[in-house]
């Protein structure tokens, strides 16, 4: 957080293009500077809880509705898992348009090509839209960046927006990330690059909504096909969450007919590996990576190339 600051810091003076610091401005999320060109930054104030509706937050630290339910700012984690939003006691009444939300913007325009569903064993806990590598992808709501790097959980390239109506958004495998932690955005706004990176297989946008870092089908509140919000007003019930679960992670039957969730694991292959190498330094067998991979005993690796081995 300390060289954050002080690389922002850096920026009072001039930023990364050379313009110079005309005037700031305290906010809420702490200090904002303007410079010569328009342009502002954003000097995050290390007292910021990361609340930007405070009326939901109260709702949703109350134990009439089974919490508190916590909400962590953290600009290098994407969600906990502590809340359980399955146990919510009562409905949660949530405004989707109005003056705060800014309005709504479809992230891109491309098609879906994946639901929120179960798919091949796991469960997909976002929905995913077609696009080129290179086309903008904009923010649903107004809001505030919490997240923006490269995630090695699956994501990718990844960049999470906190909303002032209480959900967050999520837009993963990014070629390029054109925002960051701290930094204010509205409906509409370019957030980066569409792309390929993380688990992904072929360029598309995956496409979260969390409430609470639990995810829910985007399909609740936006109509893909219309490219437009459902409903003005959303009203969250336990019935449409699931416990936090990541989309690298995998479900697993254990013996005795319980699930339990299961992280994959990932190897780089380096110089000089062979499947039987990687096989022992990661405690599998050649027989499980060829079949999580798609490999055949006498494939041949490519430096760099990211292999599955749990
Ligand atoms: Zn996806």
């Amino acid at each position: 957080m300390n060289i954050l600051r002080i690389f922002l810091i850096s920026f009072v003076c001039f930023n990364a293009i050379g313009q110079r610091a005309l005037d700031t401005v305290n906010s809420k999320l702490g200090e904002l500077v303007l410079y010569t060109d328009q342009s502002w930054e954003l000097i995050q104030d290390d007292a910021f809880n990361g609340i930007l509706n405070e009326d939901i937050h109260n709702v949703m630290t109350s134990a009439e509705i089974g919490g508190p339910y916590t909400l962590k700012w953290d600009a290098n984690d994407c969600y906990s898992r502590s809340n359980d939003l399955t146990k919510l006691k009562d409905t949660v009444w949530l405004c989707l348009e109005g003056d705060s939300t800014g309005g709504f913007t479809m992230p891109i325009d491309g098609p879906v090509t994946s639901r929120y569903k179960y798919r091949n064993g796991k469960f997909h806990n976002g929905i995913d839209l077609d696009l080129v590598t290179g086309d903008t992808v904009v923010c649903a709501f107004d809001g505030v960046v919490r997240y923006a790097q490269s995630n090695s959980g699956g994501y990718g390239n990844l960049v999470i927006i906190r909303h002032y109506n209480g959900l967050e958004t999520y837009y993963a495998h990014l070629s390029k990330l054109l925002v960051f932690s701290g930094q204010r955005v509205s409906s509409g706004e370019v957030l980066g690059l569409g792309g390929n990176t993380g688990h992904s297989f072929g360029s598309h946008l995956h496409f979260e909504v969390r409430f609470y870092d639990s995810s829910m089908n985007p399909e609740e509140l936006i109509d893909f096909k219309k490219k437009e919000l459902k409903k003005t007003n959303l009203l969250l019930h336990k019935t449409m969450f699931r416990p936090g679960v990541s989309p690298s992670d995998e479900w697993k039957k254990k013996p005795n007919g319980s699930s339990e969730y299961v992280a994959k694991k990932y190897y780089r292959v380096r110089s000089g590996d062979t499947l039987s190498a990687i096989a022992e330094r990661n405690r599998t067998s050649i027989n499980s990576l060829c079949r999580l991979n798609g490999l055949r005993t006498t494939s041949i690796l490519q430096i760099g190339q990211n292999l599955r081995v749990k």
